[in-house]
């Protein structure tokens, strides 16, 4: 994140500090010493409010920051690299490199987040009804402040609104049941983009009939949530082309041939006007072979008007994949078995071809997109 600076380093992660995290600081600050403290605490002075606010905000982001080490030490144990964790306006985010492997470990690098938050809301709440700084104390409203933002943060972030980590949970959920990553990915952001907007009018109407400061920011809020969801899909389906469907991939099947053919015939308006190199051939329907260039060299060329293509085509194995199979499923029948095409074919009907070209061509959008993302 550009603007941010060094405030040290934990277990080898760097944590960073955004400039718009010192606006985040001043609202809390001036919220606690301006409203809510001067409400529960009449008799205290000014300059009391005022430190008791900074301590008290100060002490939130270091919850906060104790929430998103949570987060990283778990990464880091899962064998995923962290870089750095950033507190910000909106809170703190946790660089964390590459996506996760398991849906099990986003879950649990997604939940160990909000625990820890409720934990820390459960401590200060301990000690807050054993009496630590006494009755009316700045150390009690800063307790007691503790509770109600850490519960808050927790809660929170559970809401299902990817990126948030409530949103990871939902992701890996999903990611468990269905068990692809770009359809979890795709679901869970959507919610999360739904879940924004839903933010940003409520803050709009809390603005309108409530108070306009609160409003103003939930409704900010819910305008970053829907952006952050927004670019995660679309870097989710980039992505995903490595999952595409050989469907988008594949050439059409050109115009087949029957069996009884002859070579000469295949060749010349088959192939060469179409700049083909293989004829599936089809007989009542069904594909029964397959003449490549490759075949129709193993005859003599003074044969190829009397030979038909039954005599060289290519009957078994024959390679083939479904339309629904994934381009990549296609991309490795062909290397593995050096074959310049496959077939495709929708139960049992011939409805399409992937050839080496059409994996090139797969294989170079895939790289451009990955370097991209
Ligand atoms: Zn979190």
């Amino acid at each position: 994140m550009n603007g941010a600076f060094r405030l040290g380093t934990v277990a080898g992660i760097e944590i960073d500090v955004h400039y718009t995290w010192l606006f985040a600081f001043a609202l809390i600050t001036w919220t606690l010493a301006g409203s809510w403290f001067p409400t529960d605490y009449p008799d205290w002075n000014a300059p009391t409010y005022w430190l008791t606010g900074a301590i008290a905000a100060l002490l939130l982001f270091v919850s906060i920051l104790v929430h998103e080490l949570a987060h990283s030490l778990v990464a880091l144990a899962r064998g995923m690299p962290v870089q750095s964790i950033t507190l910000f306006i909106f809170g703190g985010v946790s660089n964390i490199g590459g996506e996760t492997r398991s849906a099990g470990a986003e879950f649990q690098i997604a939940i160990v987040g909000p625990v820890s938050s409720l934990a820390l809301s459960l401590l200060c709440f301990i000690a807050l009804r054993s009496g630590v700084g006494g009755d009316d104390s700045p150390v009690e409203a800063i307790l007691f402040y503790l509770v109600i933002a850490n519960l808050l943060v927790g809660v929170f972030n559970l809401m299902p609104g990817f990126p948030l980590d409530g949103g990871r949970v939902l992701r890996s959920i999903i990611w468990t049941v269905t068990g692809s990553w770009s359809r979890a990915t795709e679901l869970a952001s959507t919610v999360g983009i739904g879940f924004g907007w839903l933010l940003v009018a409520a803050g709009l109407l809390d603005a309108v009939m409530v108070s306009v400061v609160s409003g103003v920011w939930i409704a900010f809020i819910g305008w970053f949530l829907k952006d952050a969801a927004l670019s995660v899909r679309r870097r989710a389906r980039r992505v995903s082309l490595r999952e595409a469907p050989v469907r988008a991939m594949m050439s059409s099947p050109g115009s087949a041939a029957g069996p009884e053919v002859f070579i000469a015939t295949l060749v010349d308006d088959f192939m060469i006007p179409f700049g083909r190199r293989s004829v599936p051939i089809v007989e009542a329907g069904r594909v029964v072979g397959i003449v490549t260039i490759q075949d129709a060299q193993r005859v003599r060329r003074d044969l190829w008007e009397d030979t038909p293509a039954s005599a060289v085509m290519t009957r078994s194995p024959l390679f083939a994949v479904a339309p629904d199979d994934s381009m990549t499923a296609a991309v490795e029948l062909i290397t593995r078995h050096r074959v310049n095409q496959i077939l495709v074919l929708d139960d049992e009907v011939l409805v399409g071809m992937v050839t080496r070209a059409d994996v090139t061509r797969f294989l170079q959008v895939r790289d451009t997109l990955a370097r991209a993302g």
